[in-house]
């Protein structure tokens, strides 16, 4: 058996007694011929080997680089170097794979973001990918915990979709046809009846609709998979594919969709909090490191951490749509017009807007309902008033939006005649109205963007940083 080892993070947190132990990763930095700082990616602390003067002979040495991968057998013992418990003496240095420290792209320095991003494949090695990682792991599994301990049920839906129905985005098609030479029909238009699925088809871009045909049979379930948006944004918070957590519920209402949604974001963060408090308060570090280049009023008034504390133990503002755009008219920034964009009841509110409500009116996550139906979704359900749908977005302080949600519109004859109006085709949806013609209920459900959440805990300030390889505009690699 090869993978008889320790891992770091369990070693560092032993209490040494000279027992023998072995371990294996890659080598950070290598002094004096004698300290090998060695990293395993279960955590940010790197193990100190200490290498007896003697021991390697001089071939050996040279090929301990940085990068280069180890197997280490020795004894742990007490450190006498500071800012660790724990140094194991190595009576045997196996090297798994050399590496050429020359040609190696990440040196031993500060690197930025922008370089790392074109050494995706690299960048884990580091300390900040290493926390940003091992956090987003931990917010996925709290999200399966969540929904798992209140009885949820996970549903896998369909990512490749034939509706195009839903107009979230833009769409990326599927096809096995011929694109130099597709088979055409009398009109000449592409005729996707040759297509593999006898019809157009596309990556989906939620899994909502088919996440309500569930819940009208589970009550309550979720689902947590890709998403795929050809929008043409190059944001820091938009990417073409990005991960994506839909639970639906049928019997509750907007207020117990909000209540969810609250609940749902303060227990994942609270579980990293519990989970990762090492790697956060080295987020949190990076973070103020690199607000200090920033002018005072760009910096964040909360550090990291306390930011996280803070949105665990404050109710999110809840204010509605014809709420926030009084705020907005009666803001200084409007009355000096400082925003680039408009401010009128009826308008989909901009970035600018909604990080004005959160970061300088509210200063905390504010939940927004009530939106005039115009701009929203067909399947919303529609207010009293007429004028406006039961949706319920989320805005987060640095992020904006993080989770759009609403009540379902279950009543058959509204959902058909707001389906007309909007050009939606039931004919494709057949499947959708069923839902309502047998045993409909009250229900709703939200989406929240699971790399938005990420880039909220771990203050990562472009969502590149917190998906593995992003896929964004022109960009594809790895
Ligand atoms: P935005 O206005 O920010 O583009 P949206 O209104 O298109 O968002 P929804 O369709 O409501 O978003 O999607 C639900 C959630 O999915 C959003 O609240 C957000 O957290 C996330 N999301 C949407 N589009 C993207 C994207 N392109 N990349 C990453 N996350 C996204
Ligand atoms: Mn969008």
């Amino acid at each position: 058996m090869f993978n008889k080892r320790i891992k770091i993070k369990e070693l560092l947190a032993t209490e040494p007694s000279g027992q023998e132990v072995t371990i294996m990763g890659w080598v950070r930095t290598f002094r004096n011929n004698q300290f090998i700082a060695l990293n395993d990616g279960s955590t940010n602390n790197n193990l100190q080997v200490v290498v007896e003067l003697g021991m390697l002979d001089e071939a050996t040495l040279k090929r301990i680089t940085t990068s280069a991968s180890l197997k280490v057998t020795g004894n742990a013992v007490a450190s006498l170097g500071k800012g660790q418990k724990v140094e194991v003496k190595a009576s045997k240095i196996e090297i798994l794979g050399d590496s050429d420290a020359e040609k190696y792209p990440l040196q031993p320095k500060k690197h930025s973001l922008e370089f790392l991003r074109e050494i995706a494949h690299l960048r884990f090695r580091t300390n900040t990918f290493g926390a940003v990682f091992r956090v987003r792991h931990t917010l996925a599994f709290a999200v399966h915990k969540f929904f798992h301990e209140k009885g949820f049920v996970y549903m896998h839906t369909p990512i490749i979709t034939a509706s195009d129905a839903e107009g979230a985005g833009e769409m990326f098609r599927v096809t096995t046809l011929d694109m130099e030479k597709p088979p055409r029909n009398e009109e000449g238009t592409v005729d996707y009846k040759e297509d593999f699925f006898g019809r157009s088809a596309n990556l989906t871009v939620s899994g909502q609709l088919e996440g309500e045909l569930a819940a009208t049979a589970f009550s309550e379930i979720y689902t947590f998979g890709p998403t795929f948006r050809a929008e043409n944004s190059n944001t820091a918070r938009h990417l073409a594919e990005f991960w994506m957590i839909e639970p639906e519920m049928a019997f509750y209402d907007l207020e117990d969709n909000m209540d969810l949604a609250e609940e749902f974001i303060r227990y994942i963060i609270q579980y990293a909090m519990d989970h990762n408090r090492e790697d956060l308060e080295f987020l949190a570090q990076r973070l103020a490191e690199e607000e200090k280049s920033l002018p005072q009023d760009k910096r964040s008034e909360l550090g990291l951490i306390e930011k996280l504390e803070f949105v665990i133990n404050n109710k999110f503002e809840r204010i509605t749509y014809t709420e926030a755009i009084d705020i907005l008219l009666q803001s200084p920034a409007y009355k000096k017009k400082k925003f680039q964009y408009d401010v009128k009841w009826g308008i989909d509110m901009q970035s600018e807007h909604e990080r004005y409500l959160v970061e300088k009116h509210f200063k905390k996550p504010v939940i927004v309902t009530g939106y005039p139906k115009a701009i929203k979704a067909f399947y919303m359900r529609e207010n009293e008033d007429g004028k406006t749908v039961a949706a319920m977005d989320i805005l987060a302080p640095g992020i904006g939006e993080i989770v759009g949600g609403s009540q379902r519109e279950e009543r058959q004859e509204k959902l058909e005649a707001r389906m007309k109006e909007m050009h939606v085709p039931a004919e494709e949806l057949w499947w959708y109205l069923d839902t309502r013609r047998f045993g409909t209920v009250p229900h709703a459900g939200f989406g929240l963007g699971f790399e938005r959440m990420v880039q909220f805990v771990t203050g990562m300030t472009n969502i590149r940083d917190v998906i593995a390889f992003p896929r964004t505009p022109k960009s594809a690699e790895f």
